[in-house]
């Protein structure tokens, strides 16, 4: 009917020749989310794959989730109001500095919004948390990747080194997903003072709970007097509440009022409230159940140690394995075995520290696996 298209494409002509509809190109350069595979398709099996909790709720917590569960036929509270307070009691900041989100994956979204325009710099090391990669190109940004060290860790000179003018984001993972080394906080305070005061730091502390080192980091204590640095914590790993989607970041004002502009409304849902309030009163259980999973991580290590690994120093819920080119096969093995790890291209697996049969049933298969193929290549 229209002669207007005559010059573009012409895929508007034509009946029944619809047009695709016209995506953004950088979509294409994206890669997707990777989430764990279950160990089996009927359930059975160890899911190691994830980092997930492998603890039922905290007590109290089912309880106050089915209280309010009934309530769905309400918006939430937008500010999340009861649990923000909470926080601020837990944490000893002010309530004004919490911005809380669907999990710390959507803080990560926010951070990109309020941060950096098109062609500006994040820099993060790599390999890190697989979400940083995606976040910041889907924004448009360009991401600088620095290399780990030799021994898995953030190189944060290198890091110091590749913040230009053009950077407005610094993601630093401690304790590192996927390698589990944490920083110190001897390094990792000169690093902070190093860097440009207008550019916005996030430590990523999915896992603080995990920390053993009695150096590791208490990212609450340095963003107190650093206007630039924000913390990004969850309920997903050590609280179990992964299904539920939430989590927070600790930012001075102006962050923190940007992040909750920049949320999407009534995303944190009232169960997830409700839990995650329940879930802050029972710190000697949650304690006690991450002392176990800690225990357990260094029975693993030391067991995969005597194995001839060498997995790192990891102060996570998980520990690493770099397996170079025998990283596919290692993950397909140990599936066979009816544990399921995850795979990092052909960097190496990651493996959750589970319960103690989980945890045992992943020690026997890569004993076998050690014992097929010794020589464990590192490329
Ligand atoms: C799991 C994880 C998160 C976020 O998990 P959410 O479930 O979105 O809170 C963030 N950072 C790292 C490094 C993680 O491993």
């Amino acid at each position: 009917m229209s002669k207007a298209n005559t010059s573009g494409t012409g895929t508007r002509t034509g009946v029944g020749q619809s047009p695709s509809p016209r995506l953004r190109a950088l979509l294409d350069t994206i890669p997707a989310y990777v989430p764990g595979k279950p160990a089996t398709s009927t359930g059975g099996g160890w899911k190691l794959s994830s980092n997930e909790n492998p603890y039922p709720p905290l007590p109290g917590v089912l309880d106050a989730v089915t209280a309010t569960a009934g309530n769905m036929n309400r918006y939430p509270d937008l500010h999340s109001t009861e649990l923000t307070d909470r926080l601020a009691e837990h944490l000893a900041v002010p309530a004004r500095h919490i911005a809380p989100g669907t999990g710390s994956s959507g803080l990560l979204q926010q951070l990109l919004q309020i941060t950096t325009d098109p062609g500006d710099e994040v820099v993060y090391a790599w390999r890190s948390f697989e979400s940083y990669p995606i976040v910041t190109r889907l924004f448009g940004a360009r991401a600088v990747e620095v290399p780990l060290t030799d021994d898995e860790a953030h190189d944060l000179d290198a890091m110091a080194q590749a913040v230009t003018d053009r950077t407005r984001l610094v993601f630093v993972c401690t304790p590192n997903n996927p390698t589990g080394r944490a920083l110190r906080r001897d390094v990792l305070e000169p690093f902070l003072d190093r860097l440009p005061a207008d550019v916005v730091v996030v430590l990523d502390e999915a896992y603080v709970e995990f920390t053993s080192d009695p150096h590791g980091v208490d990212g609450v204590q340095l963003y107190r007097d650093r206007p630039n640095v924000v913390i990004l914590r969850t309920f997903s790993k050590a609280y179990g509440l992964a299904g539920l989607r939430v989590g927070y970041a600790v930012a001075h004002e102006p962050v923190a009022d940007a992040l909750r502009r920049a949320a999407v409304p009534f995303g944190v849902s009232t169960v997830a409230q409700s839990a995650a309030i329940a879930s802050l009163g029972r710190r000697t259980e949650l304690m006690e159940r991450v002392g176990e999973l800690i225990a357990e991580r260094g029975r693993v290590r030391e067991a995969l140690l005597e194995q001839g690994w060498t997995p790192p120093d990891s102060q996570a819920n998980f520990v690493w394995l770099r397996l170079g080119r025998q990283t596919a096969a290692f993950a397909e093995h140990c599936l066979d075995a009816g544990v399921s790890v995850r795979p990092y291209g052909q960097d190496g697996v990651r493996v959750t520290i589970g319960d103690r049969q989980a945890n045992d049933a992943l020690l026997a298969a890569a004993g076998r696996f050690r014992r097929k193929s010794p020589v464990a290549s590192h490329d």
